[in-house]
């Protein structure tokens, strides 16, 4: 579970996070939606733990790891997985190898099976020799999920993950990371400026404006109980 309270965030004298206040249960997919610009990125980036703590307190299933009682706990110790929307594989290792490269901690015996039934799930299996540059975007992006997934870490944070890839490809890869995500039971921050994303994705919506969050509910009470005219204007876009 992550528990972000209190978060406050400037950029020299650019206020980009002001006081954000977030909870995301164990197997909730919370996604953090809302237009460019309005600091999703660096908030996602302050649970990873790339962006120092300025202002308040950041903690993992109830371990604080950043926060006025802990400096700053570095992102490789956090327990987290990272997905961005343009997922940088490593391109001299193989697909297997580049799933099988976060799990040093499991036993040699016990990596394979493991990267292997991540790229089952994802439906990369049958790519697991290939390398990278042989492998298409969307192809690319699964293995990057099963990637961040294999190691079971506490948090996944998806930065637009889907966002490079075609409508139809899109649907499949939405489908497929959201079942992996349930079947792990993994706490989930999804960072989205797609409405319509947000609704498919999520346990609950965090709508987010100018560095604050303006309701946070599931994507029945953001669409049919708006507490701000913004949330309706912005709703307005899905199709
Ligand atoms: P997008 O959807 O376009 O990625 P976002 O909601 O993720 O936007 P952020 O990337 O968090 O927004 O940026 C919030 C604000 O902080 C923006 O005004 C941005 O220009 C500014 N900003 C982000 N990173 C930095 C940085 N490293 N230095 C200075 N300003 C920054």
């Amino acid at each position: 579970a992550l528990s972000l309270q209190g978060i406050e965030h400037r950029f020299g004298a650019n206020r980009v996070v002001k006081g954000i206040d977030l909870e995301i249960a164990p197997g909730e997919v919370m996604c953090l939606l809302g237009p460019s610009g309005c600091g999703k990125t660096t908030l996602l980036r302050i649970a990873a733990g790339l962006e120092p703590v300025q202002q308040g307190r950041v903690a993992l299933d109830g371990h604080e790891v950043a926060g006025p009682n802990r400096a700053h706990l570095p992102p490789e110790k956090r327990s987290v997985g990272l997905a961005f929307q343009e997922s940088a594989l490593f391109p001299h290792l193989s697909v297997l190898e580049n799933v099988t490269f976060g799990l040093k901690h499991l036993a040699r015996r016990e990596r394979i099976p493991r990267a292997m039934e991540l790229l089952t799930q994802l439906g990369m299996a049958d790519y697991a020799e290939r390398y990278p540059h042989m492998l298409s975007g969307g192809q690319q992006q699964r293995v990057a999920l099963a990637r961040a997934l294999a190691p079971s870490p506490r948090l996944m944070l998806l930065d637009e993950p889907f966002s490079s890839l075609d409508a139809r490809l899109r649907d499949r890869i939405r489908d497929d990371t959201l079942h992996v995500l349930k079947t792990l039971g993994t706490a989930t921050l999804l960072v989205t400026h797609d409405p319509e994303e947000a609704m498919f994705m999520a346990d609950r919506i965090a709508l987010m404006r100018d560095g604050r969050i303006l309701q946070v509910g599931t994507p029945f009470e953001l669409y049919c109980l708006p507490t701000d005219p913004f949330v309706v204007t912005f709703f307005g876009e899905v199709n």
